[in-house]
């Protein structure tokens, strides 16, 4: 049959392993990095790997919360008229008390006197020549920010697993941590391999087109938590891509390369891979993103580092890194939420699919009072980008169904980070 892109395809069912399969030989053979301590800025959006026990109260002394006087509030009623004899800012260290019939100018964040049970604030105070006079009656405990009020200590602030977000970073901080021991973020290195590629500024001659994957690939393992680089491109040469990938590794937790994963005379990339380690080539029965490679290379490294060869095609590289090499991401980073956001919309048109294969249909949404509404992004074919740019989710189609007429609900997963 022909498929929305256009082309023929002979596949014999048989040798197609499904999306569910491949995906879960992958998510099984990655484990997560080795946990190591990083400064706070460095682990923020790590997964942190160890329990933080506050090892004291926070706060550690009873404080002012306003601007006014620390007063004894049975002493400070309505017509009392106090003596002021001293003053607390924030950060002082000198003990200070106040008497019966005393008063003590104190700032927000400054230690309560001895002997004050509560702050008059400084909008309901009259101050003139030593004396204050309060304009509204205090109570015991008014405007006093008592010590542990945030954190008791022995408390556990934070747990293991726990994604490490801005208000974290902040409670690491606050209990005396400078660093924090998590899952550090993977370092990828991007790799477009292909003799007709150029880089973006170049002029291109007959039959070039520019690299788009190495940036696409890069720019989303960025957003998948990683640290990625891109590779400069590497020919369709075996002597090439050795050095190229063996170099690269040496850096990597992760190698993702695209093109020469298919069936062509100079598709010497999943050979080269195989000979590196324990990589295998694969049929995966989705549409785009048929051919997939994935193993470890163990050559020359001390350690096994995971590897994707992805197909060329842009829109194949597109989907293939969401299917498969983003919860493999996730998975290094010590996560467990793998998965997009998924909802179900109503499509607004057919969608059409090959037979035997998952389709990963790129897809506008719109909210309707009661559902959401898919629609293609327009042409489908791999090798059109656009179709991503529009995108934002991709609607799955199961291998069981060649079509699903207007009306019908899909699963689209959501192109939007968590
Ligand atoms: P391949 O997987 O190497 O057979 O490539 C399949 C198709 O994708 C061919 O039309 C290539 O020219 C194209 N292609 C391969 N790599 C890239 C790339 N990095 N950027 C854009 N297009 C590419
Ligand atoms: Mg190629």
């Amino acid at each position: 049959m022909t498929d929305p892109g256009g082309h023929q395809h002979h596949v014999d069912p048989g040798e197609l392993v499904s999306v569910e399969d491949h995906r879960r030989a992958v998510l099984s053979a990655i484990t997560p990095l080795e946990p190591i301590e990083l400064n706070l800025f460095e682990a923020h959006g790590c997964v942190l790997v160890a329990d933080v026990i506050a090892d004291a109260d926070i706060p550690s002394f009873t404080r002012s919360a306003m601007d006014g006087y620390a007063v004894l509030a049975e002493t400070a009623g309505p017509g009392a008229t106090l003596r002021v004899t001293g003053e607390v800012a924030a950060g002082t260290r000198d003990p200070v008390r106040v008497r019966p019939g005393e008063a003590v100018r104190i700032m927000t964040g400054a230690p309560i006197p001895a002997g004050a049970d509560a702050v008059v604030p400084v909008e309901v105070a009259d101050e003139r020549d030593g004396k204050m006079q309060v304009r509204a009656t205090p109570m015991v405990g008014d405007h006093i920010r008592p010590a542990g009020e945030d954190v008791r200590a022995g408390t556990t602030v934070l747990r293991s697993g726990r994604r490490l977000g801005a208000a974290d970073i902040g409670m690491l901080a606050s209990v005396g941590r400078g660093r924090a021991l998590v899952h550090p973020r993977p370092r990828v290195a991007v790799i477009s391999t292909g003799d007709e590629l150029t880089e973006p500024e170049a002029t291109l001659a007959p039959g070039q087109i520019r690299d788009t994957n190495s940036y696409t690939l890069t720019a989303m393992a960025q957003e998948a938590g990683a640290t990625a680089f891109r590779h400069t491109i590497v020919r369709d040469d075996r002597r090439a891509l050795i050095e190229a990938f063996e170099g690269a590794l040496s850096h990597a937790d992760m190698l993702v390369t695209s093109g020469g994963v298919s069936a062509g005379r100079y598709d010497l990339v999943k050979q080269v891979l195989a000979q590196l380690g324990d990589v295998r080539s694969t049929k995966v029965g989705m549409q785009p993103g048929m051919p997939q490679a994935f193993g470890f290379v163990t050559r020359p490294l001390s350690h096994p580092v995971p590897c994707f060869g992805l197909p060329g095609n842009p829109v194949s590289a597109f989907v293939s890194f969401e299917v498969f090499v983003r919860p493999a991401l996730r998975r290094l980073q010590g996560r467990t939420d793998l998965n997009r956001p998924r909802i179900n919309a109503v499509l607004d048109e057919p969608l059409r699919s090959p037979q035997h294969r998952v389709s990963f249909i790129r897809v506008t949404l719109r909210r309707d009072d009661d559902a959401w509404h898919a629609r293609a992004t327009g042409p489908q074919g791999s090798g059109i980008l656009t179709s991503a740019v529009e995108a934002d989710g991709l609607a799955e189609v199961p291998s069981d169904r060649t079509e699903v007429p207007a009306g019908e609900a899909v699963v689209v997963h959501l192109l939007v980070s968590q």
